[in-house]
């Protein structure tokens, strides 16, 4: 018997780019294949992605990508993937559309094999089989996925909550679930991000009470950001417009793709002439009209950040508007969207992000719904994903409450397999794993150094010096010069630095300075000890030595 490896390349130990293999003997499929976002010390980087090399190594061996939702952690690093290997990419058709779009604009003229799963399907993968179950969460058509073993099921929860009111009225097959419990889960791959919540998590549908009341009271516009994935959300906004009368406009441009998709394909539901075109708003009163705006993570180039500034050629904030802010901040975007929402007051905008009856709901399970998907799946060992260290460590507190014992639980570390035998499981050696940072021109391979010198820039300035030099009399020529930008440190701290730095060249003998390598140290060497043994800055210097 071949043994079975669960190997996370992210989404354990962190929120973001999930991203697990499941191998058995030759056979390995990939579940999901998500993007995380940076840190406020990755200056310059739009996005984090997995380190792909494991899945390149082994491409001969993948029999296919299982993506569970269209989430952005679950699949925003796909293109980067497919940019290096072709494997089949197996989803719902929801998740397909969503994904067809970003695929074409990230890898023009690549033809990508993507299947569309129906929920149930038993989807051979070389000897793996892979069964998308559907589960509720805060994305239509999102899935659980239970992967056969020669040992038993790999069973990943991914994003799930137990919504007994979904909005699209499609609820989770929890018989489903619970058969595959009796056939036998080897192991629970859980969702843990939010087990440090008790009780039972409120349903989508609560939303619309919030939005009612925010209805109810307005006297202008109401204008909502929220993820331009979450479809529920706005079929709930539009309906509540619809109960009272106004009409809804759409900016944003992912938003109103979306909404057109989606719209078209039947995933939302869209009253009667309640939709209107953004020039058509004019013809009516402030109190007709809900307005749909992304920008909910404040980012610069979205339609809600153009407005707060009053640089938003087609709408214009204006006193009596109301916005409800129905998402969650993504750690790493509060300031831009405090920055966002601090704004729009200013201009006399109402902003609703808190509220007694609720505008916005989590879409993940809470504690009393992460013990019932370990009630219904029994697995015999069990191992939380989609969390960082506190959550997988508060989940497996809750795994023992449960009766599990310590050497059926485990806390995965990313690149770390988790080796299932016939009867026993454990830790295998690492593979390679990582982080790979994507900038905002979409370059991909931002190393460390790079972020190092963009820190110390950002903080303490640059120090550029320019130094000529006769190679083959081994003399300097002329004077260095001396440049900063950014750099400001107590009166007369260059003047000293650059004495320093002359007194120090001139002691060169003939040989040394025709080493140019060795005088380009030097002076980087000299200048940075003496800035930072005076200032305690650390600004970056540049040495540029040319030979003459
Ligand atoms: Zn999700």
């Amino acid at each position: 018997m071949a043994t079975v490896e669960v190997i996370a390349l992210g989404g354990v130990g962190e929120i973001g780019k999930n991203c697990t293999v499941v191998k058995q003997g030759d056979d390995m499929v990939v579940i999901d294949c998500g993007l995380s976002f940076p840190n406020e010390e990755m200056l310059g980087v739009d996005i984090v992605i997995p380190d792909f090399t494991y899945l390149v190594e082994n491409k001969e061996k993948i029999r296919g990508v299982f993506l569970t939702h269209a989430h952005e952690d679950h699949v925003g690093a796909l293109p980067y993937l497919l940019s290096q290997i072709d494997v089949p990419v197996y989803a719902s058709e929801f998740t397909l559309l969503l994904i067809k779009q970003k695929l074409e604009e990230k890898l023009p003229g690549k033809e990508a094999d993507l299947r569309p799963f129906n929920f149930g399907d038993q989807i051979q993968a070389g000897a793996l089989t892979v069964e998308p179950v559907r589960v509720t969460h805060s994305i239509p058509e999102n899935a659980c996925m239970a992967v056969r073993t020669e040992h038993g099921i790999i069973f990943f929860t991914g994003d799930f909550k137990f919504d007994f009111t979904p909005v699209d009225n499609k609820l989770t097959n929890i018989t489903r679930i619970g058969e595959i419990g009796r056939e036998g889960v080897l192991a629970l791959m859980s969702d843990s991000t939010n087990v440090e919540r008790p009780g039972w998590g409120p349903s989508e549908a609560r939303v619309s009470e919030g939005f009612r009341k925010v209805f109810s009271e307005a006297q202008g516009r109401i204008l909502l950001t929220t993820f331009a994935s979450n479809i529920h959300r706005m079929q709930q906004l539009v309906d509540v417009a619809a109960e009272f009368g106004r009409k809804v406009a759409c900016v944003g441009r992912r938003m109103e793709q979306n909404l057109d998709i989606c719209s078209r394909m039947g995933y939302i539901k869209m009253p009667k002439d309640v939709m209107v075109r953004l020039d058509e708003i004019r013809d009516y009163r402030d109190d007709q009209l809900a307005i749909l705006t992304t920008g909910s993570q404040g980012e610069p180039m979205s339609a809600l950040v153009q407005m707060s500034k009053g640089e938003y050629g087609r709408l214009q904030i204006k006193t009596g508007d109301t916005l409800i802010y129905s998402a969650r901040p993504i750690p790493g975007n509060e300031g831009a969207i405090w920055r966002t929402v601090n704004r729009l007051i200013r201009q006399g905008c109402r902003v609703i992000y808190e509220s007694p009856t609720p505008i916005h709901v989590s879409g993940h399970a809470y504690q009393e719904e992460l013990k019932m998907m370990i009630n219904l799946t029994r697995p015999f060992y069990i191992a939380p994903v989609h969390g960082e260290p506190r959550h997988q460590f508060l989940y497996n507190e809750i795994a023992k409450d449960m009766g599990y014992p310590e050497h059926r639980i485990f806390t995965l570390d990313a690149g770390v397999p988790l080796v299932f035998e016939e009867t026993n499981a454990g830790y295998g050696e690492p593979v390679a794993c990582g982080r790979v940072l994507v900038d905002n021109a979409g370059t991909v391979g931002i190393s460390d150094e790079v972020l190092r010198d963009r820190s110390h820039i950002s903080k303490d300035g640059i120090i550029m010096i320019t130094l000529a030099v006769d190679v083959e009399k081994g003399e300097l020529v002329g004077d260095p010069i001396m440049q900063s930008k950014g750099f400001q440190g107590p009166d007369g701290t260059l003047d000293k630095a650059y004495e320093i730095l002359w007194d120090n060249l001139k002691q060169l003998s003939r040989e040394e300075v025709r080493d140019v390598s060795r005088v380009r140290h030097a002076t980087s060497d000299v200048v940075r000890r003496f800035i930072q043994k005076r200032t305690s800055l650390r600004p970056l210097v540049l040495p540029s030595v040319i030979e003459i």
